[in-house]
């Protein structure tokens, strides 16, 4: 009785399918390669953690907090949630495996999924991935900062996303972001009524959160509300200067915004956003920032920390939409054997040039089962193969093959030794 049912992936969440996924691997590799040449190990967290975890940093308050997370019982009755970013994580097993005694600074990445119970639209996923850093240590020194983000700025090169905007801003330290706060929650006693609920709510228990808050409505009164800073104390000042100074120095040229406090309750002193303008209403590529004392409030050894996080999704939709990248995977050679009723000598010979082929390198596709020429050729045109092998009963016996171009049809003979060197050659040519 059971009625056939087709079964959908649920609603935020979505597939990644070939090709695309190539564009992904080739983002992931790139990134790697980029964070590693900057002295970034990976570091590969758990999925899920104590809920405990995230709601102590990121803070009871916000957004992710408070509505966001994929909490579950675990099995001895402790609350566990699947993971909303990583900085947590990263900091949790900083302080589990005592990284403190590393020498000079510890510097870490990590690439995977992350899970927010967010409205889902475009560019806003209920799984979404995450690339992010950290730098921990005893330094808070400016040119972390700005050496951070000019890594960012040559994965974007890398991507060759020509158009994005740096925003930057200061949200001060423990000493000086409580005058901000409690001029912020001054200026909102008179204004908040004219704001979203969630904004009244927040004007009394955490003012910084308002300053995130999405709502358009609410847009004109945050952008009268105090700017932080006009409220950093001396040492801020100078940090900030000084950040802006290395950035100056490494020609990134970046955009003050003295709102942008970003979403999560840790941040203190550097925050910044990266944004794209074709992106639409999601545009946030990367955001991060300075979280000195995060550790501390893990239980940890005071600790200077920052780091950030870029969406994958939006990056990948950044970079097709600068449609510079050619990350497809071509199929190099397709097999197209065949020999009747001598298909018992021909086949050994396809199976054994095949795994030659892929050994150099090469993508080959051999099919599973004898087809009649004609149709190999229409299947390899179809894969967009960019060679035909021709294998027969004669060729077999003649020890040379035809080698098909399927561009052009141009044809030529080799011998099996000289066909991986021919492929190889030519596709170095075409890559240079
Ligand atoms: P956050 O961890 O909130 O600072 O976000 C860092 C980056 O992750 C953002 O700039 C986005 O690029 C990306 N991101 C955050 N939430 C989502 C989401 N729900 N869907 C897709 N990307 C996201």
């Amino acid at each position: 009785m059971d009625e056939q049912r087709q079964f959908r992936a649920i609603k935020g969440v979505r597939d990644i399918l070939p090709p695309d996924s190539s564009l992904w691997n080739w983002f992931e590799s790139t990134s790697r390669r980029v964070m590693e040449s900057y002295g970034y190990r990976e570091i590969r967290l758990p999925i899920f953690e104590e809920t405990e975890l995230f709601a102590r940093s990121i803070g009871a308050d916000t957004d992710v907090v408070s509505k966001e997370m994929y909490s579950f019982q675990g099995r001895d009755d402790s609350s566990v949630t699947l993971r909303p970013e990583a900085t947590a994580s990263v900091i949790r097993a900083y302080i589990e495996h005592g990284m403190h005694v590393n020498p000079g600074l510890t510097k870490l990445y990590y690439i995977g999924p992350m899970f927010r119970r967010e409205r889902p639209q475009k560019g806003r996923y209920r799984q979404f991935y995450q690339i992010g850093a950290e730098v921990l240590g005893q330094s808070d020194a400016p040119a972390i900062d700005a050496e951070l983000i000019e890594m960012l700025v040559v994965l974007l090169a890398e991507c060759k996303i020509e158009k994005w905007t740096l925003l930057l801003n200061s949200i001060g330290c423990r000493d000086c972001r409580p005058k901000y706060v409690e001029a912020l929650r001054k200026a909102l006693a008179g204004v908040k009524e004219k704001m979203c609920g969630d904004c009244q709510r927040r004007a009394e228990t955490n003012p910084l959160r308002v300053l995130d808050c999405k709502v358009p409505q609410d847009q004109p009164v945050i952008a009268q509300l105090p700017s932080v800073p006009d409220y950093l104390c001396d040492a801020c000042r100078a940090h900030f200067a000084a950040l802006e100074e290395q950035l100056k120095l490494r020609e990134i040229p970046y955009t003050i915004a003295p709102r942008l406090v970003r979403g999560l309750d840790y941040y203190m002193r550097t925050t910044f956003e990266i944004t794209s303008p074709v992106l639409g209403a999601q545009n946030a590529l990367v955001g991060g920032g300075r979280y000195d004392g995060l550790a501390e409030l893990l239980g940890g050894q005071p600790t200077k920390g920052i780091g950030f996080a870029l969406g994958t999704d939006r990056f990948i939709e950044a970079i097709r939409e600068a449609g510079k990248v050619d990350a497809a995977l071509r199929l190099d050679v397709f097999i197209a054997w065949l020999g009747g009723p001598a298909s018992k000598q021909v086949y050994p010979v396809a199976v054994r040039i095949a795994r030659k082929l892929r050994g150099a390198g090469l993508c080959v596709e051999l099919p599973p089962e004898e087809m009649k020429l004609k149709k190999s050729l229409g299947l390899a045109d179809k894969l967009g193969a960019r060679y035909a092998l021709i294998i027969g009963e004669n060729e077999v016996a003649a020890g040379r093959y035809a080698l098909k171009r399927l561009a052009d049809a141009q044809q030529r003979e080799l011998s099996e030794g000289e066909i991986v060197e021919y492929v190889l050659s030519q596709r170095n040519a075409q890559k240079t």
